[in-house]
């Protein structure tokens, strides 16, 4: 066998769902909301399988879509994206894929930070690329100039960048965002931006784009999600954007990745993207409440809640909690004693992992958020 393939695990997403579903475990480990999105959107959807053409649309995704995603983008942040900079993927995981093949060549260096969403590092590294890992920590996860300045080299070539940020739901500071400019400027790398959490936002935080900063407008790749915006997670229809140069090099290699993405979902992905803006207030409003939900009865237990204003995830520290196990086990007690699956956090770091942080979805029905406090009332 090929060594290499023995280098892929499962991912830890994939294991914890498949365990709950084996113990019939509360799953708030892998991030996905158990309502049903929104309806007429999933109506769209059936319209179009039924009415319109099944075939391959365009390569680089429908023209409805491509223009939809860039008026989005103008409306919610104030970018000048135009249709032809924007392509579509089957899902940011295909984007990212597909930019990360087309931009990382053997012995190029690509900065990425801890944690850090679990596609990034096999990718990147089975395209010959070497990972410099920028290690961030509780509570506040910031970058720092003198942390950046210690991965940079003469070939570094990329960096890949996520915020919000899967798993910690914090953004990035207009400070970082500066100091992340500075670097990809002065350092001649491109900015893959993984935004998939860009609308999922609470407590009056705003996405600011890293395209937007200045000198970035040439060298970021900005990737979006359908799945999150719409709470489908499983449609897998997502989307890169880029200046043309970028953009021509990425659809390269998004030709032989899928090629195409099933075109009713595109369909449904351009009409939601013109939803108005109660749209997008409801869907934060409502899932802000599920994190209160959560967090206020994990405190009641006794947990020590991190802050976060992003994403569907919230974290607790398990050594402020008063709970003497690695994250690991604690995972692992919680799903197989209490029946409540959970992420731990160090699967999120390839090196000097941090070990006393849990992760929890939050972007469930109150009963099942219920549900998972009232098994949790139960401490190891
Ligand atoms: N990037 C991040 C940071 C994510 O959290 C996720 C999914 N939760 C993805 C990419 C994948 O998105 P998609 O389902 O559209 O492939
Ligand atoms: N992004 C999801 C999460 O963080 C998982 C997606 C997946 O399972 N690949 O939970």
């Amino acid at each position: 066998m090929n060594p290499v393939y023995t280098k892929l695990g499962t991912t830890i997403f994939e294991q914890m769902s498949a365990r709950a579903r084996a113990t019939g475990a509360i799953n708030l480990g892998q991030g996905f909301p158990d309502g049903r999105g929104p309806e007429d959107v999933l109506a769209e959807a059936a319209r179009a399988l039924l009415e319109e053409s099944n075939q391959y649309p365009p390569m680089m995704g429908t023209p409805a879509l491509r223009q939809a995603i860039a008026a989005h983008y103008a409306a919610h942040q104030g970018l000048d994206l135009t249709p032809e900079e924007v392509i579509v993927t089957s899902g940011a995981t295909e984007a990212l894929a597909s930019a990360i093949l087309a931009l990382v060549s053997p012995g190029d260096e690509v900065v990425m930070f801890e944690p850090l969403y679990d596609a990034y590092l096999p990718l990147v590294e089975r395209a010959g690329g070497v990972a410099k890992l920028v290690r961030l920590e509780p509570p506040a996860w910031r970058i720092t100039a003198e942390a950046l300045a210690a991965v940079a080299s003469e070939r570094t070539r990329l960096l890949i960048v996520n915020s919000p940020l899967n798993p910690t739901g914090t953004l990035l500071t207009a400070e970082e965002r500066a100091l992340l400019a500075d670097f990809c400027v002065s350092h001649d790398a491109i900015a893959i931006c993984d935004e998939v959490w860009e609308h999922v936002v609470f407590d009056g935080a705003e996405h600011r784009p890293l395209i937007a900063e200045p000198g970035m407008r040439e060298r970021t790749v900005k990737i979006g999600s359908a799945g999150k915006i719409f709470s489908l997670t499983g449609w897998k229809v997502g989307w890169m954007c880029a200046a043309p140069a970028i953009a021509a090099v990425l659809a390269k290699a998004h030709q032989f990745v899928t090629f195409t993405t099933p075109p009713n979902l595109q369909a449904a992905a351009a009409f939601g993207l013109g939803k108005d803006i109660g749209y997008f207030e409801t869907m934060r409003r409502d899932f802000q409440r599920s994190r209160d939900r959560l967090a206020d009865g994990l405190r009641g237990l006794g947990y020590s809640v991190l802050p976060g204003s992003a994403t569907y995830f919230l974290n607790i520290d398990l050594a402020a909690s008063g709970v003497d196990m690695s994250d690991v086990a604690f995972a692992q007690w919680l799903i197989e004693e209490a029946g409540v699956a959970t992420i731990p956090v160090s699967a999120f770091y390839a090196q000097d992992a941090v070990t006393n942080v849990v992760r929890l979805c939050f972007a469930k029905q109150d009963a099942t958020l219920d549900g998972a406090l009232e098994r949790m009332a139960r401490r190891p």
